[in-house]
């Protein structure tokens, strides 16, 4: 029997693949990528991704990779740094769970995101004023182009807001590990975003204790059905289905949220101007909506298909666009199928 798509994504949506391969190890992973002819989807924890009703014409590679390799420097922990490389196929809510156990720094406000690791540097995830292209070192992939392995120090890598090299040149890299760089103590990163700061109890900048930093993330995540929960209809979701757009000052509506980027132009609210446009909270009829408790999170209410998603999404960025003149983008990768 086939593999169904919609039995490995978040969303629980997507029709059948042709032919699949779950690779528990680099050696298979590598093998896979030199044997297999014709169309190839990496897949890792099916977070963020689209897939078409009709499923996916070609081999799945299932990612199940494995290993976390920690060096620490020093003698003295509070000094030291720790460089620590994970196989592509570790999850990465459990990565950050041992990192704030052996405290390590950095990742801490990234408690909570579904996936896997490998996945994290193609579209640089980020939240809470954190995003992983600060602790990655390096990653190592394997080149479908050049048909070898290639190792992209963090300059390399093209890291910007959601996304990277890897997500610029789609299908080319298979991210076989990444190496992180953490500093080594008990508090966290200075806190970055106002929601966090204030629900610590600390000053914008200031520090907290990394255990303390990813309780009141997990908590604020939960609030707002951003923890996977298979109870949770509101989880059942790709996380944030729009991308902030980055627009010239000049085009940003009155009285919209404004963060200023190093280009001169400035990053505003997708949500915010998805709630002006008249889409509220639990919006949409019938087995899709918008999550009830995340105007960004487009999700399956049980028993939906693809399309009906996609005819949601096309709804909330047409209305957006005819509202402020602004045109969102998907966030999650379309397999498939199209806006
Ligand atoms: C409830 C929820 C909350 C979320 N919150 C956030 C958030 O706060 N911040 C954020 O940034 N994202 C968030 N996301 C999105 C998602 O969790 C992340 O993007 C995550 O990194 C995707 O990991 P994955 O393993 O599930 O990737 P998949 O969905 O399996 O794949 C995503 C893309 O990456 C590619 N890919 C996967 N693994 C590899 C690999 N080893 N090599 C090359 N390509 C690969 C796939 O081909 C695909 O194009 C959220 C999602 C959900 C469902």
């Amino acid at each position: 029997m086939r593999e169904l798509l919609r039995d490995h994504t978040t969303l629980r949506l997507g029709g059948p693949a042709t032919a699949w391969v779950r690779a528990t190890s680099e050696q298979e992973l590598v093998e896979a990528m030199s044997s297999i002819e014709g169309p190839l989807l990496v897949l890792g924890g099916g977070s963020n991704v689209v897939v078409a009703d009709d499923g996916f014409d070609g081999t799945v590679v299932e990612v199940a990779t494995s290993g976390v390799r920690a060096d620490i420097e020093g003698e003295d922990p509070t000094c030291g740094g720790a460089m620590v490389t994970v196989a592509a196929g570790e999850s990465w809510e459990d990565l950050v769970a041992q990192a704030v156990e052996r405290e390590w720094i950095g990742v801490e406000a990234l408690s909570g995101i579904p996936g896997l690791v490998g996945a994290t540097p193609i579209q640089n995830v980020g939240a809470y004023g954190q995003e992983v292209a600060q602790t990655i070192a390096q990653v190592r992939v394997w080149d479908r182009v050049l048909m070898g392995v290639r190792t992209f120090a963090n300059a390399d890598c093209g890291f910007g807001y959601r996304t990277s090299r890897f997500k610029a040149d789609p299908e080319r890299h298979v991210v076989l590990d990444v190496t992180f760089q953490f500093r080594q103590g008990n508090l966290g990163a200075p806190v970055e975003y106002a929601e966090l700061a204030r629900t610590l109890g600390v000053d914008l900048g200031q520090r907290a204790p990394l255990a303390d930093v990813r309780e009141a993330v997990l908590e604020l995540r939960r609030s707002k059905g951003m923890v996977l929960d298979p109870d949770d209809h509101d989880t059942w979701s790709a996380g944030s289905f729009f991308t902030n757009p980055v627009v010239d000052e000049a085009g940003l509506p009155d009285g919209a949220p404004a963060w200023p980027q190093e280009d001169g132009r400035v990053k505003t609210s997708a949500a915010w101007l998805i709630e002006q446009a008249g889409f509220h909270k639990g919006y949409g009829a019938g087995p899709v909506g918008l999550s009830t408790k995340h105007t960004l999170a487009l999700t399956n209410r049980g028993g939906a298909t693809t399309e009906q998603l996609l005819a949601l999404a096309r709804e909330v960025r047409d209305g957006v666009e005819a509202t402020h003149g602004i045109r969102l983008v998907n966030e999650p990768v379309l397999v498939g199928c199209q806006l």
